[in-house]
């Protein structure tokens, strides 16, 4: 099984490039941490470990001042505290039950945020966006929007969409989609992943409890882990429950099975603590089965750097994993729950399962990466990694990691990823160096990718925040083309497609 033999053209240019001593790159994210304008320093000083994000001419070489420009004000907008509130305020309200409010909406919300964002409405619109991503030399993570669902026929035709997306990539030739996404909250009845989440965080506190369902997976818990979503014991799984979890498993199963066929790895996405431990379950119950003695895995399931326990589960899931030769992916995010995490942890009176403090969080991101990093340095079977962050520092601590580990910039066994339509500048300046760079790209129509709009809005007011360093760079490229006219139509750069 292997992922897209992807190999940008563009690339090769930086690989013998000097390199920075990860120390001295430590110092720079602590620097960063601690002062909270040193970052914007660091991030536009000159670096020498490969990854430059200074020369806008060469960042943004791809992309049209078009593109730019649109990209530019949508991120303004999307990052603007005013226009996020009344946008979630107009869309929850009763407006939306007046059909022509409703159109009015939906048209606006599509010809702007929409196209930011989203790759269309079906997967030919989605396969065309990758192409155009391939043509920049990053490639694309086909997530189908698909929000919970609360029983097993809408689990049934979710599977149906994931399974028309996985297959859709099975070409023979190099291929633009680097992963599919899944999300177990999709074809498994979220009841469900309660029920099975609870038994287990009881089974952790007591082990002679006995589940007889359980599959062979890996450590879902740690000590650190927290266990107050089940303050008592819970009841057996019913037999209709269990009959559930059965048809749940199957659809992962038939999922990783047509994975298999279309040679396409799957990342599976994290949701909020309650639900976690069933969804850890069920991608590590099939990564044991569909990834035993594999050196490259099926499955990426999805760590949380937020959470105070993600480092000690996600070491205890590695270490069994090499026991049991279980070809182990980890996609790293730091996490897009902290509102309703710490919300709901405040209203029981018990402590947050999130860090402290957004350095803790860095920190322990930061960690789990090296950690990770570390793993793939060893040569054949030894895991593999996707960075999900736009975190600046993040990225270049990892890229200067990699090359000081030796690990090779094109390995298959390390990926950065970023969401479509944001982030653009790391991606590029990853993606120059010559590391792996896949965008994330959501897809389906207006009015089922809205609550994903909404939720992305809701929990990641700053995540888009976050984007005010791409847009000073961005408005830095437009300034520099508007004062340096092309030379006979040439300098201003018009991709044939744009990014
Ligand atoms: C490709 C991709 C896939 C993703 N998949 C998932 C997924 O499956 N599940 C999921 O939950 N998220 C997912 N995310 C979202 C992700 O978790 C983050 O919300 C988002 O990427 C912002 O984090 P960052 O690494 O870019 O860093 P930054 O923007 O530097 O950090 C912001 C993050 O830091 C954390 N934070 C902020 N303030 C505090 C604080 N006071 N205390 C502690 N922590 C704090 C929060 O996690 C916040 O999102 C994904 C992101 C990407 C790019």
């Amino acid at each position: 099984m292997t992922g897209s033999p992807f190999r940008p053209q563009l690339l090769c240019r930086l690989k013998s490039g000097a390199r920075t001593s990860t120390t001295a790159v430590l110092s720079e994210n602590l620097l960063a941490d601690t002062l909270p304008h040193a970052a914007a320093a660091v991030t536009s000083a000159p670096n020498n470990h490969g990854v430059n994000f200074t020369d806008t001419k060469e960042l943004f070489s791809s992309v049209s001042s078009a593109k730019m420009l649109r990209s530019l004000i949508m991120l303004c907008l999307a990052s603007s505290a005013p226009v996020a509130d009344i946008g979630i305020w107009v869309m929850k309200s009763k407006l939306m039950d007046i059909p022509l409010c409703r159109k009015a909406v939906f048209g606006v919300t599509e010809r702007t945020f929409y196209r930011q964002f989203c790759a269309g409405e079906d997967l030919a619109s989605a396969s065309a966006t990758a192409r155009e991503l391939w043509d920049t030399g990053r490639t694309a993570m086909l997530d189908y929007g698909l929000e919970h669902a609360n029983d097993n026929e809408s689990c049934d035709v979710n599977m149906e969409e994931f399974l028309r997306t996985i297959r859709s990539t099975k070409s023979g030739v190099e291929s633009p989609i680097s992963f599919g996404v899944v999300k177990i909250t999709a074809i498994c009845p979220v009841r469900i992943l309660k029920r099975v989440s609870d038994l287990l965080r009881w089974q952790h506190k007591d082990k002679s409890l006995n589940l007889p369902w359980k599959l062979k997976s890996l450590p879902l818990l740690a000590d650190s882990s927290p266990l107050y979503h089940t303050a008592t014991r819970p009841a057996a799984l019913t037999a209709a429950e269990e009959r559930d979890l059965d048809a749940a498993y199957a659809r992962m199963a038939k999922i990783c099975r047509n994975s298999i066929d279309a040679s396409l790895p799957i990342l599976i996405d994290a949701e909020d603590t309650a639900i976690q431990p069933a969804i850890d379950y069920l991608a590590y119950a099939a990564a044991v089965e569909f990834s035993s003695g594999e050196e490259e895995p099926l499955i990426y399931n999805t760590i949380q750097g937020y959470l105070k326990d993600a480092k000690d589960r996600m070491v205890m899931a590695k270490k069994a994993a090499d026991e049991m030769r279980v070809g182990l992916g980890i996609k790293l995010v730091r996490g897009a729950y902290m509102n309703s995490e710490n919300r709901l942890a405040e209203s029981l009176g018990v402590e947050s399962p999130i860090h402290d403090n957004i350095h803790n969080t860095h920190r322990c991101y930061n960690e789990c990466a090296d950690f990770m990093l570390h793993q793939i340095a060893r040569g054949s079977g030894s895991g593999s990694l996707v960075l999900a962050t736009h975190n600046m520092e993040s990225g270049k601590m990892a890229a200067a990691k990699a090359v000081d580990l030796g690990i090779d910039k094109d390995s298959n066994r390390l990926h950065f990823a970023q969401l479509y339509g944001m982030a653009e500048a790391l991606s590029f300046g990853l993606r120059n160096s010559g590391f792996r760079v896949s965008k994330y790209l959501p897809y389906g129509p207006v009015d089922q990718i809205i609550p994903y709009l909404l939720r992305r809005a809701e929990e990641n007011r700053g995540l888009l925040s976050a984007s005010s360093f791409d847009r000073s760079l961005m408005r830095n490229e437009l300034i520099r083309r508007v004062k340096s006219p092309p030379v006979h139509g040439k300098a201003m750069q018009m991709p044939t497609s744009e990014v």
